[in-house]
């Protein structure tokens, strides 16, 4: 598989090892390791492999997000305070993602990227799930920390009835802003500054939507590339018109302003878009100043798909 991909023109390669159940792909001292791998480290295997072909590989953590079910997620297990929660009228509702404004939920995260940065020979780590999750605004996660951090900021109680659009509450939405994307920009300086140190990089997937993906969900990534915490952006622009594949990167490459490179991320199932469609998006991409483009992903990819790349 790693002389195919290299073989296609590929240069990097991005293996998710913490998938949104919360499992681990790889040896963790940290998570929990999927069942299947306790003699086999694939990880291992793939990341040797693409250093002998000139392969780079960036591990891809989906951070936040653990599912509803504890089982793989040993942070959901020892932590379930930890969970983002939802308050309705039934009741407190759990939702299947970490609540990045604890503590030990940064931490963990943090922990299974300095692993693996630190025992496999890779040259970064893919930071997916790298936000609030599980809601969309008002008022995100209620839990207890959420909802005091939010009195001691505004005075106020964190309900959806707080936000009704502009006006005197609303305003109370600037620091509940302010403080969320806070906490997952934590994150993303930390792994970086632990990649950083072992000359290795950062990329990260990222919403399209920016700056709704800001004060949606907490995922300040143009800062990032400012602050220069990420050493790549793969925007997630999911779309089968390429024209808007276009619009969209032109939209990155005035945001980023050539702070890091951008590779707009592409959605290339098998058969979910023809090959015509996915060279135009790449042409696009390209026109509007992309330095690369991610397709996502490996099952996607065929000889005719590989035959149309190597035309750019
Ligand atoms: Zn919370």
């Amino acid at each position: 598989m790693v002389n195919r991909v290299r073989e296609w023109g590929f240069d990097l390669l991005i293996p998710c090892v913490k998938l949104y159940d919360g499992w681990c792909d790889y040896h963790s001292r940290v998570g929990i390791v999927r069942p299947g791998w306790e003699e086999f480290d694939p990880l291992l295997v793939l990341a040797e492999e693409g250093s002998d072909v000139g392969l780079e590989v960036h591990p891809w953590s989906c951070v936040f997000v653990e599912s509803l079910n504890s089982e793989g997620s040993a942070l959901m297990r020892e932590h379930p305070e930890a969970r983002a929660i939802k308050l309705t009228a039934g009741g407190p509702e759990p939702q299947g993602w970490a609540c990045p404004s604890h503590e030990v939920v940064r931490d963990y995260n943090v922990a299974i990227c300095e692993e693996i940065l630190e025992n496999y020979p890779v040259q970064g780590m893919h930071l997916d799930y790298i936000r609030n999750g599980g809601f969309q605004i008002p008022e995100g996660c209620q839990c207890e920390v959420c909802r005091a951090a939010f009195r001691e900021m505004t005075g106020a109680e964190l309900t959806a009835d707080a936000f009704p659009g502009i006006s005197q509450a609303a305003q109370n939405y600037v620091p509940l802003t302010r403080w969320r994307a806070a906490q997952v920009t934590e994150v993303v300086r930390r792994v970086h500054e632990a990649a950083a140190k072992r000359g290795k990089g950062v990329s990260a997937a990222v919403f399209s939507n920016f700056p709704i993906a800001y004060f949606d969900q907490g995922q300040d990534w143009v800062t990032w590339a400012h602050q220069g915490i990420v050493d790549y952006l793969f925007p997630m622009t999911y779309i089968a018109l390429p024209e808007v594949v276009k619009w969209w990167t032109e939209c990155y490459v005035a945001m980023v302003k050539g702070a890091v490179p951008v590779w707009p991320g592409l959605c290339y199932f098998q058969d979910c878009l023809s090959v015509e469609t996915m060279t135009e998006q790449i042409a696009s991409a390209k026109q509007a100043g992309a330095d690369g483009v991610v397709i996502f992903e490996y099952t996607g990819m065929s000889e005719e798909m590989a035959a149309a790349l190597r035309t750019f």
